[in-house]
């Protein structure tokens, strides 16, 4: 039996755990020794054949920045994001692949293979880059079992570490991302009943207000800039992460700053900082005030909150929550250990359903009292082009088939039908949005399916869209009167970035590089 582990693909860090024999998730540390790993890359100036992922892609930033790559789940499913190395162009799906590679290379060298996992996304992610996600884990030499998303995953190992019961929100602001996620727990039951997020929301975004700021001081005292090269900015990035950090200790953080010009004594005070990302915690509180709307609540409703994720060590953000909610959040996880936790958790439940053989009696007895039920993140539907009732014209319109929220596994379908006498084909658009209006959702597929010649308009086309527990979606669209039938697998559509025989392509590639 393979090791089922759980790994949380973060922006900043990385972390893996796996099932222990009783069921229990337990964090592996990587070949430092270290419980999280830098999610930052480094390709090497001597032997471009090694790549280093960690603590020591971070550090080389400062020789060769042109060679170092961070932040690259803020690219998740972008096809326009690419970094060239040495002539090759690596896409986000690539580079997220080795940091995967050196989290299993590192765990495996210590337990055994490890192969089946779970990876955990933001629940606010669009199905692009949950695939991405997936085909990353599939280039690493992952068995990617399924997709989690990150406030479930540390909601179900806090429901399974503590007594709970209730409506509990989970607040995960992490390195890049911010997600808010209500849920009803009853002991081992865990009924997700919505999500908000945003997915360029997070302590990068922290950092960059008090590096502009020591800029700015720079400026301001030698009329001369401190920035001078990549190599400058990757240096205060660390600078600002760390008077960010040192504030949430302290009222006050005091650095040297060692520019071409002169040395700058940079001081800055809790209180001013709070000020500066006043705005993007607003933008969080906003996204509670959606959340709590679609749930039907009010804070008052609410009798925990969750926190998830390193950004919510910052004073300011568990003080709004207290504020807001009336009590303090809960601060009894590790929240950069949780959601990697919950995702071997995940991956037990995953395999213990879909194939109970692969599962130890040990893990399924330890997980056998869980029960967790997930919703559907988003909502699908198809553009279709019915008739305004108004100027009797055919406009375009988004219809949505499955909505929002539904309790996952879910299938709905609806009836369209062809609009022209002999129409030879019909173009399918898959939506992701509630807006009726074709402008305001994202096109998440593109197909077009080939109709018998020689029919009358009206012809019925039967459109199903299901979507499975580990939150993928399948679409088809059955024209009634001769059964053809176009079955659309996001997992091999052509928005996503590789289809199978890619990804087989793609490992051949990276299998000559050496991930360190
Ligand atoms: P995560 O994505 O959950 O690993 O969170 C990483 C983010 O948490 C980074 O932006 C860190 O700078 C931030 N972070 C970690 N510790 C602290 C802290 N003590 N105060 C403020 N931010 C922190």
């Amino acid at each position: 039996m393979s090791t089922i582990a759980g790994i949380d693909l973060g922006t900043t860090f990385s972390a893996i755990s796996i099932l222990n024999s009783i069921g229990k998730p337990e964090i592996l540390p990587n070949s430092d020794g270290e419980r999280i790993t830098p999610s930052a890359i480094f390709f090497d100036e001597e032997n471009p054949d090694i790549i280093r992922v960690g603590i020591e892609a971070i550090n080389s930033r400062y020789i060769n920045s042109k060679r170092s790559v961070r932040w690259v789940k803020r690219h998740m499913g972008d096809n326009n994001y690419s970094v060239n190395i040495d002539g090759k162009n690596w896409t986000a799906v690539e580079l997220s692949s080795l940091i995967l590679k050196k989290l299993k290379q590192d765990a495996s060298a210590e337990h055994g293979q490890i192969k089946d996992v779970v990876i955990s996304v933001p629940a606010h992610f669009d199905e692009v880059r949950r695939k991405a996600t997936m085909d990353a884990g599939k280039l690493a030499g992952l068995n990617v079992i399924g997709i989690i998303n990150e406030p479930v995953a540390a909601a179900l190992y806090y429901a399974s570490t503590q007594t709970v019961s209730g409506k509990i929100m989970v607040y995960d602001l992490g390195g890049g991302t911010f997600d808010v996620t209500i849920m009803n727990v009853e002991g081992n039951n865990i009924n997700i009943i919505c999500s908000q997020g945003n997915h360029e929301l997070g302590g990068i975004d922290f950092d960059k207000r008090i590096y502009e700021k020591i800029v700015e001081c720079y400026k301001e005292q030698y009329k001369d800039s401190l920035i001078n090269s990549d190599e400058d900015s990757a240096k205060y990035e660390d600078e600002a992460e760390d008077i960010k950090k040192t504030l949430s200790r302290r009222e006050i953080a005091k650095k040297m700053i060692y520019g071409s010009s002169g040395n700058l004594r940079f001081e800055m005070t809790r209180e001013d900082y709070e000020k500066s990302i006043s705005d993007l915690l607003d933008q969080a509180d906003m996204l509670i005030d959606i959340a709590l709307e679609e749930a039907n609540l009010s804070a008052k409703d609410i009798d925990k909150v969750l926190l998830v994720g390193g950004s919510t060590r910052m004073p300011v953000v568990q003080q709004r929550l207290k504020d807001k909610f009336g009590f303090a959040p809960e601060i009894s996880v590790n929240v950069d250990e949780c959601v990697a936790l919950g995702a071997a958790i995940h991956a037990g439940l995953t395999l213990m359903s879909q194939d109970s053989t692969k599962v130890s009696a040990g893990i399924a007895g330890g997980l056998s009292s869980i029960n967790l039920k997930d919703v559907c993140n988003h909502s699908y539907g198809t553009l279709c082009a019915p008739i305004d009732r108004e100027t009797g014209q055919r406009i375009i319109a988004n219809r949505v088939i499955l909505s929002k929220n539904t309790v996952l596994p879910c299938q709905a379908t609806q009836m369209f039908y062809t609009m022209e006498e002999n129409q030879s084909e019909i173009e399918i658009i898959i939506t992701q949005g509630e807006d009726a209006d074709p402008r305001f959702v994202n096109r998440i597929a593109h197909k077009k399916l080939k109709l018998p010649k020689n029919r009358p308009a009206k012809c019925p086309i039967r459109v199903t869209y299901s979507y499975d527990l580990n939150q993928r979606m399948h679409c088809s669209f059955e024209d009634v009167e001769s059964n053809k039938t176009l079955e659309v697998d996001l997992s091999l559509d052509e928005f996503s970035q590789l289809d199978e025989k890619q990804i087989e392509e793609n490992s051949k590639d990276l299998a000559g590089f050496c991930v360190k």
